[in-house]
């Protein structure tokens, strides 16, 4: 497939906002896309190299790119520069500078997509000494050999902006069209990329749908977690489970580690490797006896002495405060293991989870690997005496766990529950990103800063939905410190794939999570969330609570999960 062919096609992708078009567009190239190719384009469509847990980054800010754009297209780099401040888009001033190139044009060769993507991975490569020439000389290749079109998706992909509005669920179901002609393939290509979170390799095998259908749990290619539904009263969980394992909810950093001899690694929530900043809990995993395994569990600082546990926050606080290994010994870790996934040999998540729970706590029962605390419980009293205890220990809540459910990778199901303290209260919060912001007004206006925009995501289409404007919460310091971090992430047009009503001061790239508090969710016809009869959903009196460093795009609240706290507050469905 020729990349040629393939910038025309996100040419007419960004030209289109419908998801059908999209989606239809994406399909026909896939079904032109040799299968050698098929999983780099998928990889080049979703904006990314390889899967985030391999950890490569192209290493290429935008200075590299505009100094391969300045020699490519022979001009100065003051004259790059001037341009991108007026075009505000660097893809944008490669084309225009490609196409009034100065010098003189050399032929050019017609790139394969593998060809385009092999040399991205040699610039993501290429590391020590000269490195930085060497991305600069490769890129600077690669725009020789281009077209503007291609030049324009080159440079946006480079410096991290693809900007192209295509969401995971798009991919799948063009996946799906390509291989059978409808969406009957979506389900379990969804499964697929769930268990691996790698979606260029399920794509390999897209139109063979018994090794799609046999995917399985693998060491060292994490799985995408499965994620909590949530009910307001212990009554409502016990009518939903009925007998049902109550835990503790930790408020750590969950882990997902994966141990097969001696070999360890660890991974974030976002599935990034973690193993780094665990030394202490990776020494205590290789001493387990199991050859292979996939478990989780939450992180989280304990002290023993005063019997008080340190959230998530406090923990890489202190971390970061002092050195790794200083703070491992001060104050040691605990991973309270909740979950396991795979022992040897044996994919674990379509078992039952009181089968999983007991070979848990076969496993683990040591004083820093120890299992999450756990009763069964068959009345809502039970539960609720649980839940205080929760909370007079410090901890944010409960999980129910389902006994009879298997573990539902990437999805957010009533297989686990939380019933969190903030529940029912006049306050409850939404984890969004911050696509946009405003500047101060009055007292404000010396830090030029006068809020945020925020966005939920909508599951099923892929795309980015308004929830709020959010203009408290922040301290003078946070409010020039977050001035200044979304300042670098000013982009010209707004996220490609948001769909909005209200206009922003700047619109930024979608990158900052954060935690907003809310008194309750009202309907406007301002914002995009969930929009029904020319009504989105909103937050009422909304505030940033804290950052959630811990959480990608992919994290955030959804939309269903905004409508379900809308009906929790006794709005009829
Ligand atoms: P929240 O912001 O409420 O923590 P979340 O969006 O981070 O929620 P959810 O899927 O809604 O994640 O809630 C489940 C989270 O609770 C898991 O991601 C995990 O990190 C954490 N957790 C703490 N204790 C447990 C436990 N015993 N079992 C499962 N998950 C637990």
């Amino acid at each position: 497939m020729l990349f040629s062919d393939v910038a025309v096609l996100f040419d007419r992708i960004e030209k289109k906002s419908g998801r059908l078009e999209m989606t239809d567009i994406l399909s026909s190239l896939f079904k032109r896309t040799d299968h050698t190719e098929i999983g780099k384009l998928v990889y080049i469509i979703q904006g990314i190299l390889v899967p985030p847990y391999e950890g490569i980054d192209l290493g290429m800010g935008e200075r590299f790119a505009m100094q391969a754009i300045a020699s490519s297209a022979g001009y100065g780099f003051g004259e790059v520069e001037k341009n991108y401040k007026k075009s505000g888009d660097l893809g944008d001033s490669a084309e225009t500078l490609l196409t009034k190139k100065k010098q003189t044009a050399l032929s050019t060769t017609q790139m394969s997509v593998a060809y385009v993507y092999d040399s991205m991975i040699k610039i993501a490569k290429s590391s020590g000494t000269g490195s930085q020439d060497q991305k600069i000389k490769i890129l600077t290749e690669l725009l020789n050999n281009s077209s503007p079109l291609e030049a324009r998706y080159i440079v946006r992909f480079v410096i991290g902006s693809l900007r192209l509005g295509v969401g995971d669920p798009t991919i799948i179901d063009a996946l799906s069209f390509a291989a059978s002609g409808d969406k009957s393939l979506r389900e379990p290509l969804e499964r697929a990329y769930n268990v691996c979170a790698d979606l260029g390799f399920v794509a390999g095998f897209y139109d063979k749908p018994d090794r799609i259908a046999a995917f399985e749990v693998e060491p060292f290619r994490p799985l995408m977690p499965a994620l909590a539904e949530r009910e307001n009263t212990p009554e409502a969980i016990v009518e939903r489970l009925g007998e049902c394992d109550i835990e503790m909810k930790y408020d750590g950093f969950r882990l997902q580690c994966h141990k097969s001899g001696d070999k360890v690694e660890l991974y974030s929530r976002k599935l990034e490797k973690m193993t780094h900043m665990f030394p202490d809990l990776v020494a205590e995993i290789r001493k387990l006896k199991a050859e292979t395994i996939i478990f989780e569990g939450e992180a989280l600082a304990y002290d023993q002495k005063k019997k008080r546990y340190f959230s998530f926050q406090q923990t890489m606080h202190r971390r970061r405060k002092h050195d790794i290994e200083e703070a491992s010994a001060e104050l040691p870790l605990k991973l309270f293991v909740f979950d396991v996934l795979y022992l040897d040999g044996k994919d674990l998540t379509n078992e039952k989870y009181s089968k999983r729970r007991v070979k848990l706590e076969k496993l683990f029962h040591d004083d820093i690997l120890m299992p999450s605390r756990s009763s069964r419980v068959s009345t809502s009293l039970e539960l609720e005496k649980i839940f205080q205890e929760s909370i007079k220990e410090g901890l944010e809540g409960i999980i129910a766990k389902d006994l009879n459910a298997p573990y539902t990778a990437g999805k957010r199901k009533f297989a686990w529950i939380k019933l969190k303290k903030s529940y029912g209260k006049a306050v409850d919060t939404v984890d969004g990103i911050i696509v946009g912001y405003y500047l101060g007004q009055g007292a404000r206006a010396q830090f030029e800063f006068g809020g945020v925009l925020l966005a939920i995501y909508n599951s099923d289409s892929g795309r980015l939905e308004t929830v709020a404007k959010v203009a408290s919460g922040f301290s003078e310091e946070e409010m020039v410190e977050l001035r200044a971090a979304l300042e670098k992430i000013k982009t010209k047009e707004p996220p490609a794939n948001l769909d909005f009503k209200i206009e922003v001061d700047f619109w930024v790239e979608p990158k900052y999570v954060v935690e907003a508090a809310f008194d309750e969710i009202t309907e406007s016809p301002n914002h995009t969330c969930g929009m029904h009869d020319g009504k989105g959903y909103a937050l009422r009196f909304p505030r940033i609570s804290r950052m959630r460093e811990d959480k990608g795009i992919k994290e955030i609240t959804t939309t269903d999960e905004v409508e379900k706290i809308f009906r929790m507050q006794g709005h009829p469905r």
